[in-house]
């Protein structure tokens, strides 16, 4: 038989002027988190906002012009517009607080800050996880504060994948074209004509369109390879975030990096400041030094001009999260690029080798190219600062550059409307008291029972969105009605309001989402008890190429096919920014069982402390800084020495006990009104002590105080005139690197043992300066209390040794000290490189000790 050939057509309304500017609000951002906006769409159409995925662009081509009509003569609906569009208006007309202007005056200051990927909202798949929803959020808040900000990413065709679980509970993933006229984006133009920039790759130029997208007051630019200039292969590049092999991986990134920095110089901005925001980006550096180059600078002088003014924040501290390239690799890819750049392939290489391997690490790079450098939580700050601990080989890591910040969450992003709707009758003035921890006291005033109720309603709303998924998941896998049924009884079964534990995020097996069924047997009998039952809904994606990952969504899915356990374990499929909205808003206890130290911070807690979720998590990343024993509950990590299958099993049974003999008996320690004070209480605390640390706006003043407003004063010290200072670093630099090998301190005499408290004693030692000037080295004497064990106050006292005079060609150091503190001391003495225009006084990595 001869099928017909389908041809598909849309056919598009005309938007009535009465609502003209729907368009604009479909082209900005701001609808991610603005949810009034959302809803003038659901208004005009809800089946149809529903269908196309809450995709605003999608929306507007597609609805029927008869609804545009009716609602351009409701009045009502005229109404709600007109108040929408004011308080975008109002928005964007905003002007930055003084705090913001004091650190970053947008006259003559810029960060522009690069990521692989972004993440605002579900109709803009460009994202997969945490650090592509981290770098929406830093944009966002970015934008709420006025910042003088810009930020760079690619703009992939097919984003990442969507996914499908089947019936026997195999991962497929699938991916799907986005047309540019369904995303909130628009050609960038200069002077009439679309702008394109170039990168040279091997035998050829690789061209990239350019794309902006509104994110408030700032500016998202997104280069994208897909262009009739380019050959079909080349086209394909930025086909997917995070697909194809090493080979598509640094072509991704040399776009990024080196494409991102000729978008901002061909559109004439220039950043006072570069956050490059994980690996992925760091080859911007080299773009920079480049330029800096062009303008007559040696290589050494424009690595310290483009350094001085450049933040790199790392967030893995797994060594196989980082991109590490093989030393072929790069050469091929980046010769041609350095060709005519006036960069050395082995100077470059230098920045991204890491212990002398023969492979090129792009956080290596990050690190050499910038001087400010973080992590993302208190715990991994430190974890990173020992482990890139070869960049500064002589510093202690306590010492080194590398700091932190605590991730935070963008709360109008996540915070349920519900909430946000009792907050403005509550606390009126809550958007703007984000950073302000007594604010939030607010919180205790609401009564229990309506606190309890708008909980309720989310976690209803939850469970209707979780069967609706059932539905659609075993429908197409034939698992049949009965099934889906069972598997949603306990959800919805209202009189008994089962205790719900969500549990979702990338399927990286450090995040050991496996952990609570160590011991199978006792959870089922904690899951099924019927009086008290507990459901467990697990989600997420595991990348495509991660089989033991995907390992962990089958062991998952055959639990939750178990005769006794179903309806008690629940596995959703496409995790996305949507169901990370309902299931964070609706659970009662968020579980995040990382194997520590590997959760650099995780942000889906946060999300659900702000929405009233009890945190049930080990004492890793954020929830280091975050549990204060009565906002949730903490499973203490085991020795990290200890051997792998012992911490696991203890900390299991940690969960288990938590849940059996707090968690669940608390919830269910109902008095006659239905809900327990008690977990109220516990909530309510959660909420007002989280919400104002672990957002997204005290996050980004935190970068702004500590890194952006130091960065941009270093930056331009270093390159004012002619980059004078830069050059004159660079070239003592090398003096001190030639030289530092033949250093050595030795004490002078001995140091006596006893004084008292009120008298002081002379230090004095000698140094072989090895050609080196007294003023290129800093000697100094650090003081600590004896019992260093449980000394937690700043760090030791430190005294610092003057030079005077010479002996046996040596040059002695001394100064006399007065004991700081009573009793013992401890007192050691070292040397280090030191020069006025050094960022961090330890930046050269060297170090000795007498
Ligand atoms: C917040 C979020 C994440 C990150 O969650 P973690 O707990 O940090 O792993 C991942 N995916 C989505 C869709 C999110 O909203």
């Amino acid at each position: 038989m001869h099928t017909a050939t389908e041809f598909r057509l849309e056919a598009r309304p005309r938007l009535p002027e009465a609502l003209e500017r729907l368009d604009a609000l479909a082209n900005d951002l701001f609808y991610s988190w603005d949810h009034g906006v959302r809803s003038l769409f659901a208004r005009i159409d809800l089946r149809l906002w529903q269908k196309v995925e809450h995709n605003p662009k999608l929306f507007l081509r597609r609805v029927a012009q008869a609804r545009l009509d009716q609602a351009s003569e409701d009045r009502a609906f005229l109404a709600e517009y007109r108040r929408v569009l004011s308080a975008y208006d109002a928005y964007l007309e905003s002007e930055p607080g003084t705090e913001v202007l004091e650190a970053l005056n947008p006259e003559d200051s810029l960060v522009a800050y690069f990521c692989a990927e972004f993440g605002f909202h579900e109709s803009f798949p460009i994202y997969s996880g945490g650090l592509g929803i981290l770098a929406g959020d830093h944009c966002k808040a970015a934008s709420d504060l006025g910042l003088p900000f810009v930020a760079v990413g690619l703009l992939y065709q097919q984003g990442y994948f969507i996914q499908t679980i089947d019936a026997q509970g195999h991962q497929i993933a699938r991916y799907q074209c986005h047309s540019s006229d369904e995303l909130p984006i628009t050609p960038v133009e200069v002077d009439d004509k679309a702008l394109t920039v170039s990168v040279p790759f091997p035998g050829r130029e690789v061209h990239a369109r350019v794309w902006l997208a509104r994110v408030g007051h700032i500016s998202l630019y997104l280069l994208d390879t897909n262009t009739a200039e380019n050959t079909d292969e080349d086209r394909e590049l930025t086909l997917q975030l995070y697909g194809g092999d090493s080979a598509t991986r640094i072509s991704q990134e040399m776009l990024l990096g080196i494409g991102g920095t000729r978008v901002l110089a061909a559109l004439g901005v220039q950043p006072t400041v570069w956050h490059i925001n994980e690996g992925h980006a760091a080859f911007q550096i080299l773009e920079r030094c480049r330029m800096a180059m062009a303008d007559g600078l040696s290589f050494g002088a424009a690595l310290e001009s483009v350094a001085g003014c450049t933040l790199f924040t790392t967030h893995t501290p797994v060594p196989a999260g980082h991109d590490i390239f093989p030393r072929d690799l790069v050469e091929h890819f980046l010769t041609p690029y350095l060709e005519h750049s006036g960069l050395e392939f082995d100077a470059v290489f230098g920045l991204g080798s890491k212990n002398g391997e023969h492979s090129f690490n792009m956080t290596s790079l990050g690190l050499r190219g910038s001087r400010f450098h973080n992590g993302v939580s208190r715990i991994h700050g430190g974890v990173a600062a020992r482990m890139e601990g070869d960049i500064w080989p002589q510093i202690p890591a306590a010492e080194n550059p590398l700091g932190y910040i605590t991730n935070g969450v963008h709360v109008p992003t996540f915070l349920a409307p519900e909430w946000a709707s009792l907050f403005d009758i509550q606390a009126p003035t809550w958007k703007s008291e984000l950073r302000n921890p007594e604010f939030w006291q607010f919180i205790d005033k609401i009564p229990d029972y309506h606190y309890w109720s708008v909980h309720k309603a989310l976690k209803q709303q939850m469970a209707e969105f979780i069967v609706r998924r059932l539905k659609r998941q075993h429908k197409r896998n034939g698992t049949g009605h009965s099934v889906t049924e069972r598997m949603a009884r306990k959800l919805v079964s209202p009189e008994k309001d089962a205790l719900v534990i969500g549990f979702a995020r990338r399927f990286a097996t450090y995040k050991r989402a496996t952990l609570i069924f160590s011991d199978l047997a006792r959870l089922e009998r904690l899951l099924t008890s019927p009086d008290q039952p507990v459901v467990l809904v697990f989600a997420g994606k595991a990348h495509p190429q991660d089989k033991p990952g995907q390992q962990l969504i089958k062991v998952i899915h055959d639990l939750s096919m178990q005769p006794n356990l179903m309806g008690h374990i629940i596995l959703l499929e496409d995790y996305d920014q949507a169901m990370a909205r309902r299931l964070l808003s609706g659970v009662d206890v968020w579980l995040n069982t990382p194997e520590y130290p590997k959760e650099a911070s995780g942000t889906s807690g946060e999300k659900a402390a702000v929405n009233g979720a009890l945190n049930l998590s080990v004492l890793d990343g954020w929830w280091g800084e975050g549990y204060d024993e009565t906002n949730g509950w903490a499973i203490t990590p085991r020795d990290i020495e200890l051997d792998v299958e012992f911490r696991n099993r203890e900390e299991a049974r940690d969960l288990l006990d938590l849940l059996e003999q707090e968690v669940i008996p608390l919830y269910y320690n109902r008095a006659s009104q239905g809900y327990s004070q008690g977990w109220v209480t516990r909530s309510k605390a959660s909420m007002k002590t989280i919400t104002p640390r672990f957002n997204a706006q005290r996050m980004v003043m935190d970068y702004v105080r500590n890194y952006y407003q130091p960065a941009t004063r270093q930056g331009a010290r270093l390159r004012v005139n002619n980059a004078a200072l830069a050059q004159e670093l660079a070239e003592w630099k090398a003096r001190v690197q030639e030289a530092w090998s033949g250093v050595s301190i030795h004490v002078d005499g001995c140091v006596s043992d006893r004084c008292h408290w009120d008298e002081s004693v002379e230090l004095k030692v000698s140094v072989a300066l090895n050609g080196l000037a007294p003023d290129d080295v800093r000697v100094e004497c650090l003081v600590e209390p004896e019992c260093t064990g449980t000394h937690t106050g700043p760090g030791p006292d430190a005294f610092v040794l003057e030079a005077s005079g010479e002996k046996d060609g040596k040059t002695l150091f001394k100064t006399r000290v007065q004991p700081p503190y009573p009793g013992l001391q401890t007192l050691r003495l070292r040397i280090y490189p030191h020069h006025k225009a050094l960022t961090h006084p330890l930046e050269m990595g060297a170090m000795l000790w007498a």
